[in-house]
């Protein structure tokens, strides 16, 4: 492949139909792809099958349809993908990056190394453990790695992987591949140069490095969107971003999703209602995108956290 050119994608997980926040990132990796000269892919995540639905996946896919986006070559299913991620854990295996862990769930939150919310793995069975336990899922080493990149809109990002995440899971106890692991050999794969996501997958992204250089895989370019936050700062994401859309009139949506990314599209185009793939609003987004006019976050102030 030409190692030069653009390739970005949208890659929502089939948890539900296309939502406020889903959109945002599906219109700005598409904006940015395109006004790069640049290819876009579209991926369905559905790596997690018991929390993902063929119907979730078949809204998504005929409301990406509604709003006008157009994809390049075939949707990509992670549900498929189970021999490429099988692959790269037997590369992790083989180079002694990965062990198993019979801690139960239970276990580690009673260890109660928690970092933001989020359980940090003690190293119980780093050195292997006791008889009579039974390997549950398999981890990635971490030991001393720190991880930095420039994030195109969020700026330099630095990590300290052992004290932000622990050596993490890879092969889940219920024999499933991990999302971390899922995305990095999906990227690489399909020689993605480029990610544009939300910010909520900020805290992922030294993980998902990490792998990439565990595997000897390229890292790509990172735009991370802005979360919500209230006038108190508190992040809004999940929640706020969680409205449904109507895609029956996906006009007044697509101009919110570009206000909401920093452009300026003129107001008529807005409640243009004969325009059900909003082309008016695609040629005016595509004539005028700006990256660089995101911001890195967005105040809501009429919202309380549990809005
Ligand atoms: N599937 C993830 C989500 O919907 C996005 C992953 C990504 O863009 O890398 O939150």
């Amino acid at each position: 492949t030409d190692r030069g050119h653009y390739r970005g994608r949208f890659a929502p997980s089939p948890t539900g139909p296309l939502h406020f926040g889903s959109l945002i990132a599906a219109v700005a990796s598409f904006l940015e792809a395109r006004t790069q000269g640049g290819e876009w892919h579209l991926r369905m995540e559905d790596v997690d099958v018991p929390r993902c639905s063929m119907t979730a996946a078949d809204a998504i896919l005929r409301a990406l349809e509604a709003f006008g986006f157009a994809w390049d070559g075939d949707v990509v299913w992670q549900s498929q993908r189970t021999d490429a991620y099988r692959a790269a854990f037997d590369q992790l295996l083989a180079s002694g990056r990965v062990f198993p862990c019979a801690c139960t769930r239970k276990e580690l939150a009673d260890s109660a190394l928690i970092h933001e919310g989020a359980v940090l793995y003690p190293g119980t069975c780093r050195a292997g453990f006791p008889p009579g336990k039974a390997a549950r899922s398999w981890r990635v080493r971490v030991d001393a790695a720190s991880v930095s990149f420039d994030d195109a809109i969020q700026g330099r990002i630095a990590s300290n992987l052992a004290q932000e995440a622990g050596d993490f899971i890879v092969l889940r106890a219920d024999g499933l591949f991990a999302y971390q692991l899922a995305v990095v050999v999906d990227d690489a794969a399909a020689g993605m140069t480029h990610v544009v996501r939300g910010a909520d997958l900020l805290t992922s992204t030294p993980r998902q490095i990490f792998l990439q250089q565990c595997l000897g895989l390229p890292t790509p370019a990172y735009a991370h969107l802005p979360v919500a936050v209230n006038a108190a700062g508190e992040k809004l994401s999940k929640q706020t971003l969680a409205a449904p859309l109507d895609v029956a009139r996906p006009a007044p949506w697509l101009f919110a999703a570009l206000k909401f990314l920093g452009q300026t599209p003129p107001a008529e185009l807005a409640q243009a209602n004969g325009d059900t793939n909003c082309d008016a609003l695609w040629d005016w987004a595509k004539n005028h995108w700006q990256l660089q006019h995101v911001p890195q976050q967005l105040t809501l102030p009429g919202l309380t956290k549990n809005f």
